[in-house]
Order: structure tokens, then C-alpha cells, then sequence
């Protein structure tokens, strides 16, 4: 696998599990408090789908790291297109390689330099 497939596959989890959680969150909402307005449901599901998406957040900055010189992809991303930028393509769309140690994201994603996987 190289370094690439291995972040496409991770984000590719992430949406997953985010689009499961929210289902959840739907379902017990709807179970739990059927006779609520539509308003008040959909913030008590947005209160109770705030902390896993903190968790997420957090587990993904985690993870977006460089495997060989763990330079923080998210940090880059945001020094070159701005905080705010509409730009959406992910770290291994906008680079061929890491742009603080140049590792290839063609590279197989097990060949860090300590020979260690994340
Ligand atoms: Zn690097």
C-alpha cells in the first residue's frame, strides 16, 4: 500500500464512520424523543454529534501526519492556501511528495525511515 491509498483509505473510514454516527444520532433522537419539533430535534442531534466530531477531529490531526519526518500535513495545507481557502483537495491531491522531507506518496507506505508504520 502506499502512502497515498493508505489516506485515501483512512479518510475513506472517516466518512464512514461520520455518516454512521449521524444516522445513530438520528435514529435514537427519533426514538427517544418522538414528539419534538423538528428544531429541537435536529439541535439536540447536533449538541450530541459535537464531541464525536471532536474526537474525530482530533483523531484525524492525529493522523494526518507525514509517516517519515511527521511534519503536520493539516499545518502545511493551511500555510499554502490559507486558513480559509474553498480550496478542498486533500494533502495527496495538492502534493506529489511531502513538502518538508520529500517522501513520495507513491512510496509504500511501510518504508519510513525508522521502518516503522503509523
Ligand atoms: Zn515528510
Amino acid at each position: 500500500m502506499t502512502i497515498r491509498e493508505h489516506f485515501q483509505r483512512l479518510i475513506k473510514r472517516v466518512s464512514y464512520i461520520v455518516t454512521a454516527g449521524a444516522l445513530l444520532v438520528f435514529i435514537l433522537i427519533e426514538f427517544r424523543y418522538p414528539n419534538l419539533t423538528k428544531p429541537r430535534r435536529l439541535a439536540i442531534a447536533f449538541f450530541s454529534g459535537l464531541p464525536l466530531a471532536l474526537l474525530l477531529w482530533v483523531f484525524f490531526r492525529w493522523r494526518c501526519k507525514c509517516p517519515r519526518c511527521r511534519a503536520d500535513y493539516g499545518k502545511m495545507r493551511r500555510q499554502q492556501l490559507g486558513r480559509f481557502s474553498q480550496d478542498r483537495r486533500m494533502y495527496w491531491e495538492l502534493w506529489d511528495a511531502c513538502p518538508n522531507c520529500g517522501v513520495r506518496f507513491d512510496e509504500p507506505f511501510s518504508t519510513s525511515a525508522d521502518g516503522r508504520s503509523i
